[in-house]
């Protein structure tokens, strides 16, 4: 057994494998960037190696660097994770060549399967299906486009070398299919090198369904049955479950052995998927479900094959590139129940699923269900690398507790102030297309409008979140003084900013003593979370956390720390038009006099002085329309 590992990856999946090695006793080193030089994959290894700057192709994807680390430290084997080199057949080669073990795919496995049209004509020998299309070598713009018409629209035309879903091109009609064919081939030429293309009849109704493979170096293969990775978001996979919903046992079976035979077409040794696309219009059978393509690698949604399964892939993993056989055979693998994972991203679902850096202030996850992480608490989110936060897997009996277990958890996800796509996983894992299992490649799409739509806080989360504001704010401890407002009732408004964070504003009247009356009525059913550490965000805000989405409440009367009560800055509390000014530039005032009226959301509102001082700054001027927090006036104090 290797007794030693270099982990040429970061984030989750150096994590996962240093568990998995520490527990049988294998010594781990990590490999770190400068972006990566105190992250948790390099505190979790025994020991670590700096490889160079923070962008991928400076550290993470030079492999003399990797290998001169695995030398240096004296590590024995080298587990590439996925992503980055772990499909890269040079690199495997050189791992060997540098008497290192390759914890992955041979060499001559990854190339083999590295080129589509090529891939395709193997398996399409081994008699697995294949999507009907064509692979040939003529290149020609004629041939090809009466390959398509022979096919029958649609068609996806397809770079040989493509991947990432990248040098794809859907073509509807025949009219279509030149321009198609020329931007696919300008992309594939750019993207990878390569501009040759095949063409595939384009399926309607797509279903994802992959089976994982093992074999081992004694000739064994076997399958750990199929995962459904149909919920896609633009070809990039969110929710992945085992087993795929609707599969019946015959099915499974046929499609099964036909991962087998391709994983046998190419000699396989160690962890590997089969990737099928299925035309689910009328169902899942097995005439119906094509070969697309091989990852030879371990995949990132891994884990719903290890809890239905109850194995560790990793450890297989480790136990294969050392030689030793397969643990188990074919007839002692079964399925237990059903898995799920959700992707959990640093990104917002609002805003096109723009990725969201910087430091996770505030990071609670679940407890209820696995987590698979890089991060915790008080580590950053790079722009250098994918923005995954974590895997989420939930494993129960049967599909529909599992997915309620899933949905929970990610509703229970606290993270700030970073984004997370927290609230768009709860969405899609209550969505009743979802539940009853009837999803296509297409399905977020369908409905992208509503699942991305920003996130609004109950009633009973402002309820609450105001009452604290505003009781919090009566602490006459607290700094918090109400700036110069004379409307008596507590809470007149919400409003939700640029960056979709709702403020609460409220409006107290600065003199009165007592408290206002105030409806402490509260909704029935909203689970309301505070993050503990809410105060490190600056004290005068208050996060609360629901059905995953975050939400940042801040004192209008403390907007801007440049602009705190001290400053003398008159800010707008809203938007709203200057109805009156009742002071000039360089006039003195006392507290509490009158500087200026504003009417805002049908009342009107006058602003006061803080303190005793001469008005420095006068920028308001009657009728004219402010933003909120738009600076009116600035008030000086007289110096004592
Ligand atoms: P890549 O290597 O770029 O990931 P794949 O061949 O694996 O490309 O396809 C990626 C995704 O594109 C699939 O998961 C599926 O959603 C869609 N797709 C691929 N082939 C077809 C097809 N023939 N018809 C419809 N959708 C397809």
């Amino acid at each position: 057994m290797i007794t030693s590992l270099l982990i040429a990856n970061r984030g989750e999946i150096a994590c996962r494998i240093i568990r998995t090695a520490r527990r049988m006793g294998i010594r781990t080193v990590a490999v770190y960037s400068d972006a990566d030089a105190n992250a948790r994959h390099v505190r979790s290894a025994d020991e670590a190696v700096h490889i160079g700057p923070s962008p991928a192709r400076e550290s993470y994807l030079v492999g003399d660097k990797i290998i001169a680390a695995a030398k240096a430290t004296g590590a024995q084997a080298i587990h590439p994770g996925y992503g980055f080199l772990s499909e890269n057949a040079d690199f495997a080669q050189a791992v060997a060549d540098a008497g290192l073990i390759w914890v992955g795919a041979t060499p001559h496995s990854i190339r083999a399967m590295g080129l589509k049209d090529a891939a395709k004509s193997l398996m399409q020998a081994a008699g697995v299906p294949v999507t009907p299309g064509y692979l040939g070598e003529d290149q020609s713009p004629d041939r090809l486009k009466s390959e398509a018409d022979a096919i029958g629209y649609p068609v996806l035309i397809k770079a040989v070398a493509g991947g990432g879903g990248k040098g794809m091109r859907r073509v509807d009609a025949p009219a279509d299919f030149a321009d198609a064919l020329t931007s696919c081939k300008r992309e594939a030429a750019a993207s990878f090198g390569d501009d040759r293309v095949l063409i595939e009849k384009y399926i309607l109704s797509p279903r994802h369904i992959e089976v994982q493979v093992f074999g081992d170096t004694h000739g064994n293969i076997v399958h750990l049955f199929e995962r459904d990775c149909s919920l896609q978001r633009r070809h990039q996979k969110v929710i992945e479950e085992a087993p795929a919903p609707g599969m019946d046992a015959a099915t499974r079976e046929s499609l099964c052995a036909a991962a087998v035979r391709a994983a046998k077409a190419v000699d396989y040794v160690g962890a590997g998927t089969i990737e099928f696309i299925a035309d689910a219009s009328a169902g899942l059978s097995a005439d119906r479900i094509w070969f697309m393509e091989m990852n030879t690698r371990l995949q990132v949604e891994h884990p719903v094959t290890e809890e239905i399964t109850g194995v560790d892939l990793v450890e297989w993993q480790l136990r294969v590139a050392s030689g030793e056989p397969l643990p188990k055979r074919q007839d002692e693998l079964s399925i237990n129940g059903w898995a799920m994972e959700a992707r959990l991203y640093a990104e917002d679902p609002a805003v096109g699923f723009l990725p969201s850096t910087g430091k996770l202030e505030t990071l609670d996850m679940p407890s209820s269900v696995r987590v698979e992480t890089g991060v915790e608490e008080g580590d950053t989110i790079s722009p250098f690398y994918d923005p995954m936060i974590a895997k989420l897997v939930a494993h129960a009996p049967e599909r529909d507790e599992a997915c309620d277990l899933l949905s929970d958890a990610c509703a229970q996800v606290l993270c700030a102030p970073v984004k997370s796509n927290a609230w768009f996983l709860k969405r899609l894992l209550s969505h009743p297309g979802f539940l009853a299992g009837d999803v296509t490649t297409g399905f977020i799409a369908q409905d992208e409008d509503a699942l991305t739509a920003s996130p609004q806080p109950s009633p009973t989360l402002l309820q609450e979140a105001a009452e604290r504001l505003i009781f919090d704010g009566w602490n006459e401890t607290s700094e918090w003084r109400p700036r110069s407002l004379d409307r008596t009732r507590g809470l007149i408004g919400f409003r939700l900013n640029a960056a979709a964070e709702t403020r609460v504003t409220i409006y107290r009247d600065n003199e009165l003593i007592e408290p206002f009356s105030y409806d402490l009525a509260l909704y029935d059913g909203a689970t309301i979370y505070e993050t503990s550490t809410g105060s490190v965000l600056g004290g005068r805000d208050a996060i609360y956390f629901e059905d995953g989405a975050a939400f940042t409440f801040t004192r209008s009367a403390q907007v801007g720390a440049a602009t705190d009560a001290g400053s003398g800055a008159i800010l707008a509390p809203m938007p709203g038009r200057v109805i009156t000014v009742e002071v000039t530039e360089g006039q003195s005032v006392t507290k509490g006099q009158k500087l200026l009226t504003l009417e805002a959301m049908k009342m009107e509102h006058t602003l006061t002085a803080p303190f005793n001082g001469t008005v420095a700054t006068l920028s308001a001027a009657p009728g004219a329309q402010v933003q909120v927090e738009a600076l009116l006036a600035r008030i000086e104090p007289i110096a004592e």
